[in-house]
């Protein structure tokens, strides 16, 4: 384990504040989206990519049947080339799509024992989660491809790969953001109520990736010029896992090893990025936000799961085919910074790993859990452009910044947690993200807290109990690596857990906090 190393310092304070925006601004160009102008901000990259959605005349991105064939080609490129590529069908999505990644190894054996066994760490890519964000699948296809046989294909001599780079194949098709239901992917990775989400949560068990990269857009146009009269500048926002129960190491890993790296090498091709941030609505338009602390992000389930996780929008969402070239290469030198961190600190992330596990594993029974954290208030200076003259503008905001957590709720960390013998769905959806859960196979009694309704001012109280536990009922330990993903899943108030998103059909008598270490037998869930 290398020394901790110095906390990231929030971004600076701003003195001076902003001019109002003009609303005479706000109107866009009557020619297209962006002004001649605009656009030449934004010249395409000399280098040139061979994705379907980039043949000549194409109007439309890389369709799925078309992604399926290319992920097949791939395979047969990477034997020609010495690289072991193997296709995984993670899943299946709502609507019928294969959710289909590629596995890229220099392993004799790729079975997940044996990649786990080898202590080589796994990065894993995912594209599109969100259907209507088009070039991270476009981007991680090149990714794949240059892994496969390509410039990136010396890292696998110290890194694994998992690259699956449309993560929602039926929002991809639709030209949506959410899956068919209507559900937000990226809002169900610690739920796992859709079977997109199922199958990224199986990979996560099944290859515990050392590294996640997630491939995002944001809207560049509309929002911003709403707001301010100005439209966004970054090629690419960036954040890393920031949520409560997040190991301080794993976030300095990812500020010291990953994002830094990742700023030189953006920085290098020419390419701008900023902190991922939303906007504020009313009545705070010109409040913005860093990505939030919830745990049901990709991100955020990964860092609680001790992935050094980033996410990494290009700019934009809302702008069609327009920069397309140039989105799509911010993704892929952006993916290819990720995965040569982490060839260059594999042995580092291997320790890490190691240490945090046993780590979080020991502090079960001590300590404090943070059930709800909120970003610290500052400010911040944006960085936009004029939407006519293209003119670089500056605009000062009120920032929450994710950097810095400020607690909000924390209680003693219990030995673990105990659910109703009815609360089956709940127990699954546990072992789905890859936590140890043990049915409790005799009747017992054991010390614990159970949880009640109380006054306004604390809305959620603990009361010591006896908990009498019967056959069949189910116990999740916190003497485990994943302990963060349960108090995360099943602390009744934390904001996107089980009980608040109604999955514990008892609601607070399907769950009680167990605060000795059970005598009772128990069988371990397959
Ligand atoms: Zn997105």
């Amino acid at each position: 384990m290398r020394a901790p190393v110095v906390v990231t310092p929030p971004p600076a304070a701003v003195p001076t504040p902003a001019p109002a925006p003009t609303p005479a601004a706000v109107a866009p160009p009557a020619s297209g989206p962006e002004s001649a102008a605009l656009m030449a901000r934004f010249p395409d990259p000399v280098v040139r990519y061979a994705t379907p959605a980039f043949e000549p005349g194409r109007s439309t991105f890389t369709s799925n049947a078309e992604l399926q064939a290319q992920l097949r080609a791939i395979v047969r490129e990477a034997k020609a080339a010495g690289v072991r590529a193997q296709l995984l069908v993670a899943g299946v999505s709502q609507a019928g799509q294969p959710i289909e990644a590629l596995l890229l190894s220099r392993q004799a054996d790729v079975s997940p024992a044996a990649l786990r066994a080898s202590g080589r760490p796994a990065v894993l890519l995912i594209g599109q989660q969100h259907g209507d964000e088009p070039a991270g699948a476009e981007a991680l296809l090149v990714v794949a491809r240059s892994l496969a046989g390509g410039t990136l294909a010396p890292l696998l001599d110290q890194v694994d790969a998992i690259v699956l780079p449309r993560a929602n194949p039926d929002g991809a098709s639709a030209g949506q953001r959410a899956t068919a239901s209507g559900i937000d992917l990226n809002r169900d990775h610690l739920l796992l109520r859709t079977p997109e989400a199922q199958a990224i949560a199986g990979l996560m068990r099944d290859y515990a990736p050392a590294v996640l990269a997630d491939a995002h857009e944001y809207a560049a146009l509309a929002p911003y010029l709403e707001r301010f009269g100005a439209v966004a500048r970054a090629d690419a926002l960036l954040q890393y896992a920031m949520a409560p129960g997040v190991h301080e190491f794993v976030s300095r890993a990812a500020e010291e090893w990953f994002r830094r790296p990742l700023l030189d090498r953006l920085q290098k091709e020419a390419l701008s990025s900023d902190w991922y941030h939303t906007l504020g609505a009313a009545p705070e338009p010109r409040r913005v936000a860093m990505g939030a602390p919830r745990p049901d992000t990709a991100r955020n389930a990964a860092g609680l799961r001790h992935e050094v996780a980033l996410l990494v929008e290009t700019r934009g969402s809302d702008l069609g085919r327009a920069h397309l070239a140039r989105r799509v290469h911010t993704q892929v030198v952006a993916m290819g910074s990720i995965l040569a961190s982490a060839a260059a600190r594999a042995d580092d992330l291997s320790r890490l790993r190691r240490f945090v596990e046993t780590e979080t594993a020991s502090r079960a029974c001590a300590g404090e859990v943070v059930v709800e954290a909120a970003a610290t208030p500052s400010e911040y200076q944006l960085k936009l452009l004029d939407p006519a003259s293209g003119a670089d503008r500056s605009v000062n905001v009120a920032w929450d910044s994710a950097l810095q957590l400020q607690t909000l709720r924390e209680r003693a960390r219990p030995c673990g947690y105990w659910l109703a013998a009815g609360e089956r769905e709940a127990a699954l959806r546990l072992r789905g993200l890859g936590l140890v859960v043990q049915r409790i196979d005799e009747t017992g009694v054991v010390r614990g807290e159970s949880y009640r309704e109380s006054g306004a001012a604390v809305p959620l109280e603990t009361v010591p109990a006896l908990l009498d536990v019967e056959r069949g009922s189910w116990y999740v330990p916190l003497d485990q690596p994943l302990a963060a993903l349960a108090s995360a899943a099943l602390e009744p108030d934390a904001p996107g857990g089980y009980v608040a998103q109604g999955l514990i059909a008892g609601g607070l008598r399907g769950v009680a906090r167990v605060l000795a270490r059970p005598g009772f037998r128990l069988s371990t869930l397959p």
